[in-house]
């Protein structure tokens, strides 16, 4: 089969601001909605691709905000992507790397969007683009993070019996650790041995206080410690791996392939919260868990809380990673109230069904996008982020 030659000729960014389920405590800030921002590229055949950037709390999380991505694509990704071959993505990508450094978030939104067009072009689904899926359906995890123990109990109970989740990540870190602790250890106890208890610090602890709570958190039970120091500090992060009996995963730590390499050369990490949007596409994300699998690091498909359109492109490209060990976390659009596709995804079973037709697999509910969108918002009542305190 032979690919017609296409031009790109249109790129659309928009906002949409979705509300969730119930506010979502983390570390670094406390969620009361989600904004996806959402890339459209229309090509001379026809077809649309989409792509979606999301990031935690604005700018809270890290260096890009949905606002950020959609000027960052609408002055300068537009203009290469208007002189670009779309089913060359990989040429794309590096005349787009050479031109913008960093972005890597509205990096993977482009990418994702250049993907679903050529898989819906060539009736492939972007899994068999990037390799072919190994798994037809991913373990999901969902993360407790209501801030109260009675309620996180009961949400995971509720999770339990609807057989959706038996995975679960708490966000620790914003308070006394001795408390944080406690928190997790009556949450383990009351679920035993039917789930798996993760934490995620999220850089919030310094290396002696994480030295200090580590086996406390080994103690009760928890099986994955995620982020516990900051970012930058890898030889502590090393430090913690060696002394601790529990995997301790990087995730803000990671971004991108050198900085894989960088964790895995020091053994900083024993997994990597494997993610599209940090790691700078899906390519990229590839990247990072070839060096996993060559270093001998556990695999995690990680979430920033992404929408339909970020989670399924994170879906086909975990599908087709042979080893992950860990999972996914890939629960976000649940975490919204709002269903966005015509068709809404499979969850059940305690996974996560990836989508089989060309491209992503999925369709946008128009209607839905449309009262959503912030541009042309027809409720009277705005949506804001509130950081917490
Ligand atoms: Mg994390």
């Amino acid at each position: 089969m032979t690919i017609a030659a296409t031009r790109i000729e249109q790129v659309e960014t928009f906002l949409v601001d979705l509300p969730t389920i119930r506010p979502h405590q983390l570390s670094m800030t406390t969620m009361q909605g989600q904004t996806l921002m959402i890339v459209r590229i229309g090509t001379s055949d026809g077809i649309v691709g989409v792509g979606e950037g999301t990031t935690i709390g604005g700018l809270a999380y890290g260096p890009e905000s949905p606002e950020g991505m959609k000027l960052a694509i609408d002055t300068y990704f537009t203009p290469i992507l208007l002189q670009s071959d779309p089913n060359r993505i990989g040429l794309t990508m590096a005349a787009i790397a050479k031109a913008i450094q960093g972005n890597n978030f509205a990096k993977s939104a482009v990418e994702t969007a250049l993907l679903d067009a050529l898989g819906k072009r060539t009736g492939l689904a972007v899994s068999e683009l990037l390799g072919g899926r190994f798994h037809g359906r991913l373990p999901v995890a969902w993360t407790l993070a209501s801030g109260d123990t009675s309620r996180d109990i009961a949400e995971a109970e509720q999770m339990l019996e609807r057989r959706r989740h038996n995975i679960f990540k708490l966000k620790i870190g914003r308070g006394d650790p001795r408390e944080d602790i406690a928190h997790v250890a009556a949450i383990k106890q009351a679920l035993g041995g039917r789930a798996s208890v993760r934490v995620d610090i999220n850089q919030a602890w310094s290396e002696t206080t994480a030295s200090a709570c580590l086996p406390m958190l080994a103690d009760a039970g928890v099986d994955l410690i995620e982020q516990p120091i900051a970012l930058k500090n890898l030889k502590g992060m090393a430090r913690l791996a060696r002394e601790t009996s529990v995997a301790i995963m990087a995730d803000e730590a990671l971004n991108g392939p050198e900085t894989a390499f960088q964790i895995a050369s020091l053994a900083a990490a024993d997994v990597f919260a494997l993610k599209i949007e940090q790691s700078g596409g899906l390519y990229a994300g590839a990247k990072v868990a070839a060096i996993a699998e060559a270093a001998g690091i556990g695999l995690y498909g990680g979430t920033m809380l992404e929408g339909a359109v970020g989670t399924i492109a994170s879906a086909q490209l975990f599908s087709t990673i042979a080893k992950l060990e860990w999972g996914t976390e890939l629960f976000g659009p649940l975490l919204l109230t709002e269903e966005i596709l015509e068709e809404p995804l499979d969850y059940s079973e305690f996974s996560l069904g990836v989508p089989t037709g060309p491209g992503l697999g999925i369709a946008l509910d128009e209607a839905r996008i449309a009262r959503f969108r912030r541009d042309r918002a027809e409720r009277s009542v705005h949506l804001v982020l509130k950081t917490g305190s």
